[in-house]
């Protein structure tokens, strides 16, 4: 018998992490960060649920940190063995792990200062560089569709999931005594509406299934309503003429925006001199990104290409990257014009807050938010209604628009969360809701029973055999 046991994303959406074992070799399914409040981003400090020594192989879904972030943390504490993925996965990881250990170190920091000035002992940050350094130095990448044998007894096979470069959802084949059992890990999955990427990939056939379930309970808002809300944004800030800001997280959304823009160009309704992507990490994942045009979907690939070998860049020629401190800086003196998306998706950090000072205050300035806003963040304000940003010891009076545009997403809604589970041949699996708010799950599961579906919803450590 293998067995399963769910270490993380059983209680929220974070901190991905399950592992299977079977006969003598254990393996790690992902190994994701927890993030939110403050309670549960402590437990990435704690000891792993799991004994990283027994660990033989770790397989990744993809490279958002929810479900990679404490890989440098596993290498730190000895693990040694390869980390299996895909090809963009492990390319983007480079881009997501360095930012995520600069972060930490940073936090370290300045907690320390503190530390000393009341006279306590200093901490250290989760890991380092070095270690993330040591981490990518494992990875070991895939193509989509290619099955290998991972140890003894144990393949894998990564298809397109459509929810970031390079994500994916991982089959799992295991041979015991002669007789396969098929593990399969739904990772997260995209939404069929998003540009550029393809649909998640059809899977038929499982003994067990883990299934993302963060909008079990709902769906989306149709796209061509919230491209129209887009477009006539747009067209109001050119008449007024003042500057776009958009706050954006960097993979995925900031791409998925630069497409739509690029739609906009081509449709000759973007009437902005340029478009500024100001976010150094934004810029090094748009040019993975634009590696591996091999796996966009066909339809966004042909707007883009019109015949010639198209690109982002071709797509949307007045797209210009701002790298240094220096070319951002110089952005402060742009009065009207421009679109500027800048990190971080949020606002509680990064150069979006620099923008915001030298444009929230102008009344012929828009804001544009694109992507989820938790409550207590800057970028929640904002959506909320304040008449005041505070930035440091500034405050900034808000007079620009702000829009909020909820209808892009990266993840499969309810009803596409089923259309997928429909392919899967009967015998039915065994179907487990992961990756959800509670909330989500249960109603999910509700929704799941109606269409002759059974679901169980596991908690923390819990295990089950097959
Ligand atoms: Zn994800
Ligand atoms: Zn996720």
């Amino acid at each position: 018998m293998a067995k399963l046991t769910f270490y993380g994303a059983t209680e929220g959406v974070t901190g991905s992490s399950y592992i299977l074992e079977t006969g003598s070799k254990t393996i790690l399914l992902d190994c994701g960060l927890f993030q939110g409040s403050r309670e549960e981003e402590k437990s990435n400090k704690e000891a792993f649920q799991f004994e990283v020594k027994k660990i033989d192989a770790v397989v990744l879904s993809h490279a958002h940190l929810d479900h990679s972030g404490r890989l440098p943390k596993l290498v730190a504490e000895g693990y040694n063995g390869a980390l299996y993925m895909t090809n963009p996965t492990a390319e983007l990881l480079e881009v997501m792990l360095k930012d995520a250990a600069s972060l930490q170190q940073r936090d370290a920091e300045w907690e320390n200062k503190r530390r000393r000035r009341a006279g306590k002992a200093e901490i250290e940050p989760m890991y380092t560089i070095e270690d993330v350094e040591q981490a990518l130095s494992l990875c070991d990448g895939s193509a989509y569709g290619q099955r290998r044998e991972i140890v003894d007894g144990v393949e894998v096979c990564f298809r397109d999931a459509g929810h970031i470069l390079g994500s994916s959802i991982v089959e799992v084949f295991i041979t015991e005594q002669g007789v396969e059992k098929k593990l399969v890990f739904s990772g997260d999955l995209g939404n069929s509406c998003a540009a550029l990427l393809r649909d998640p990939e059809v899977v038929e056939e499982a003994d067990v299934l883990l299934l993302e379930s963060t909008y079990g309970d709902r769906n989306h808002r149709p796209m061509d309503e919230t491209l129209k809300e887009f477009e006539s944004i747009i067209a109001e800030a050119s008449e007024n003429g003042g500057n776009i800001l958009i706050p954006s997280f960097a993979v995925g959304r900031t791409q998925e925006i630069i497409f739509r823009l690029g739609e906009l160009y081509q449709k000759s309704m973007l009437r902005h001199q340029a478009v500024y992507l100001d976010s150094p990490m934004a810029i090094a994942v748009t040019e993975i990104y634009h590696r591996y045009q091999n796996v966009y979907n066909t339809e966004d690939a042909a707007a883009m290409s019109q015949g010639k070998v198209g690109s982002l860049h071709t797509f949307l020629p007045v797209l210009r990257y701002s790298t240094s401190t220096e070319e951002s800086m110089a952005l402060n003196k742009v009065e009207a014009g421009a679109i500027i998306i800048a990190g971080s998706g949020m606002c509680t950090g990064g150069r979006i807050r620099h923008h915001f000072k030298h444009n929230l205050w102008r009344r012929n300035a828009h804001v544009i938010i694109v992507g989820y806003q938790a409550i207590g963040t800057p970028g929640r304000a904002l959506v909320d209604g304040a008449k005041v940003f505070k930035l440091g010891g500034d405050k900034i009076a808000v007079n620009a628009s702000i829009h909020t545009l909820g209808g892009f997403s990266a993840h499969a809604s309810q009803s596409q969360l089923l259309d997928w589970l429909k392919h899967f041949n009967k015998p039915q699996p065994r179907l487990f809701l992961i990756h959800g708010e509670a909330e989500a799950k249960s109603a999910f599961q509700a929704y799941l029973a109606k269409q002759g579906w059974s679901a169980d919803i596991p908690h923390n450590a819990e295990s089950i055999s097959f």
